[in-house]
């Protein structure tokens, strides 16, 4: 089998799963009990989190957990817009649906909803942040790498803008970056960011919403007063621990993967370049664990099952947007095409690819290409 859906999510790490197995049997205790067993599981629960805060080097957040980055962006968004009845809110052309959709839930109301277009290269132009930003902006958001091309927005100097507005709050999506580019950002300078664990060798069933301590959010939910009430509830401590242990592992090795995989990146386009009718679409410049290429008159569906067959697995776009055979919206907003648009399929590699791996991708193309 060649898996190459990383971006979709990963394998768990074997030392993280058995962590998790041990948490589930030996600390099961709620968190919120009393008794030594629930202080027990609530001093890990605190000592994990304190783990985590201190590797990203945080100093101004807290962090909730919730079932996955959806959920995480979600509950970031409307726990801010739910306590203003109108003004103006900015995103990006590109987001994800988990920030996509709750922007355009937006539109009915009465705010000024603005989409930020992005150039060829799928970036936004800070020209266009800097005229649409104003004093009655309350919210934005834009993501650090796009899960589709892997365009890498220019958070830095986005953040740089947004200071001179101090009551706008600025969200960002992480998922696609963390542990897999170096930020050159602090994170300490963004109110809320949000990530998962199961992108990064952890397990499913957990996301990060991470904001600076001040924000009081809007609370969606009504329960008990855990997790700062934003996600009441009982947590998994198991999956808590995991994501810490996770971090713990793959944080460090960022610079190495990186490096590695962007040696693997260039292989692959070099050995692409050649072959007729497909189009690479993801810049240079972008997050090198993304290759987006559009297979000219082929849909991309048809493509990943093709491919499938000789057990190599790719996606048409973000998973959860693979089922619909409408125009991939991110690489419509970078090409303005519906040809490149629909024929698009995401390579999206790992420290775990081989060479091997990309050879075998390639033999498929050129038959797919030969047919
Ligand atoms: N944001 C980005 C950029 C993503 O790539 C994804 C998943 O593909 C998500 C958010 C949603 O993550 P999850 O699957 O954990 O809900």
């Amino acid at each position: 089998m060649i898996y190459l859906d990383y971006s979709a999510t990963t394998p768990v790490d074997e030392d993280v799963l058995n962590t998790y197995v041990k948490i589930q049997k030996d600390f099961f205790a709620n968190t919120t009990s009393l008794h030594k067993l629930g202080q027990i599981s609530n001093h890990m629960f605190e000592k994990a989190t304190k783990e985590t805060l201190d590797i990203l080097d945080l100093k101004e957040h807290n962090i909730v957990y919730t079932s996955n980055a959806t959920e995480a962006n979600n509950l970031a968004i409307f726990g801010i817009l739910n306590k203003f009845s109108k003004g103006k809110i900015i995103t990006t052309k590109i987001e994800h649906p988990s920030v996509f959709e709750v922007f355009k839930s937006f539109e009915n109301e009465n705010f000024d909803v603005v989409y930020l277009d992005v150039d060829e290269k799928g970036i936004i132009s800070l020209d266009q942040l800097k005229k649409e930003i104003d004093n009655n902006t309350i919210l934005i958001s834009i993501m650090w790498v796009n899960n589709i091309v892997g365009s890498i927005q220019p958070i830095k100097e986005i953040i740089e803008i947004i200071k001179n507005y101090p009551k706008v709050f600025f969200h960002v999506d992480i998922v696609q970056g963390i542990c897999k580019i170096k930020m050159d950002f602090d994170l300490n300078k963004i109110d809320m960011f949000t990530f998962s664990t199961h992108k990064i060798y952890g397990p499913k069933g957990i996301g990060v919403l991470g904001y600076r301590k001040n924000i009081d959010f809007f609370k969606r939910l009504y329960g008990s007063s855990s997790q700062y009430g934003i996600k009441p509830g009982t947590i998994d401590l198991a999956l808590i621990v995991c994501t810490t242990k996770t971090l713990k592992i793959y944080y460090p090795k960022t610079e190495d993967h990186y490096q590695n995989v962007k040696k693997m990146n260039h292989y692959l386009r070099s050995k692409i370049k050649p072959l007729k009718n497909i189009i690479i679409n993801s810049s240079e410049e972008g997050s090198p664990y993304i290759l987006n290429v559009s297979i000219l008159n082929n849909n991309g569906e048809t493509i990943v099952h093709i491919l499938e067959e000789d057990e190599i697995y790719v996606s048409t776009g973000s998973a959860c947007s693979s089922k619909l055979k409408k125009p991939e919206k991110t690489v419509y907003a970078m090409t303005n095409s519906v040809p490149l648009a629909t024929s698009t399929i995401r390579i999206s590699l790992s420290h775990l690819t081989t060479y091997q791996d990309i050879d075998k991708l390639i033999n498929a193309l050129e038959k797919i290409n030969n047919v």
